[in-house]
């Protein structure tokens, strides 16, 4: 599933209210430097000629949207950054952010700037000065243990997980981890982040972290690889339980 707009919605979220979409990414293909085997918006392509949306255009559609939702009495609880890949990925991140600070106070100053991120882009000071300014950085972390991670999230280049904590660090107090809890075959390999070693591992990374919230979820929707499970709500809700038992605000999708 590709969204088809720069800016789309608002959506209801379970977790972040009436939630405006922004895609910075293309409309036609997705672009990640992750290709997680649940990606909702299916396998990355080969296509070259893969453009991220424009800054201006971002702009204008944004503040078309917030104006005419002004004019019907609506507001955004978040402006939330998601789409069709990875948001801080998008060369002119930190300036899309100021822009859309910007609009933001002038048309929905209640409303928080979320987004969504595999957290791969953290070595940037740019991105992470971009992500400091908002309400809700939202990083993804989908196992604890290398090895696991790579198998769900195949990224496209030399991933430490080490260095993903240790740069989620900066964020301490304030950002929002986000796992995605599943099983099931790929490539011939079991694939399982529930199990106790995993748990365990997951428990412990969390600790270094230190985030603000914790979200968890499972698949919802059909996946690029075919034979992954859903786990269940109460599976979710223990593993969410072992958190808070840490001191952790924890919210399981149900
Ligand atoms: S990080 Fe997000 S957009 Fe990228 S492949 Fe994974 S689920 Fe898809």
């Amino acid at each position: 599933m590709l969204f088809n707009e720069t800016v789309f919605g608002p959506i209801h979220s379970r977790r972040l209210g009436v939630s405006l979409g922004i895609n910075l990414l293309p409309l036609e293909s997705k672009l990640c430097n992750f290709n997680c085997i649940y990606c909702e918006c299916g396998w990355n392509t080969k296509d070259k000629n893969k453009k991220f949306n424009l800054r201006d255009e971002i702009k204008l559609h944004l503040e078309l949207k917030l104006k005419s939702m002004n004019a019907e009495n609506r507001y955004p609880d978040s402006i939330t950054f998601s789409g069709n890949g990875e948001p801080t990925m998008h060369p002119e991140f930190y300036a899309i952010i100021d822009d859309t600070l910007m609009l933001r106070n002038k048309y929905a100053p209640n409303a928080k700037i979320s987004v969504l991120s595999n957290a791969t882009m953290l070595a940037n000071a740019n991105v992470v000065a971009a992500l400091l300014k908002i309400d809700n950085a939202i990083l993804k972390l989908d196992s604890g243990i290398n090895e696991t991670a790579i198998m769900i999230n195949k990224p496209q280049f030399t991933y430490s997980i080490d260095k993903i904590i240790e740069h989620m660090q900066i964020f301490k107090h304030r950002m929002i981890l986000q796992t995605m809890f599943l099983r099931g075959i790929y490539d011939g390999k079991e694939i399982d982040n529930t199990t106790e070693t995993e748990i365990q591992a997951w428990l412990n990374a969390i600790q270094k972290i230190e985030p603000r919230e914790i979200m968890i979820y499972t698949i919802d929707r059909k996946t690029p690889a075919d034979s992954l499970q859903k786990i269940s709500f109460a599976e979710l809700d223990s593993i969410a339980e072992l958190a808070r038992k840490s001191g952790y605000k924890v919210q399981a999708a149900k």
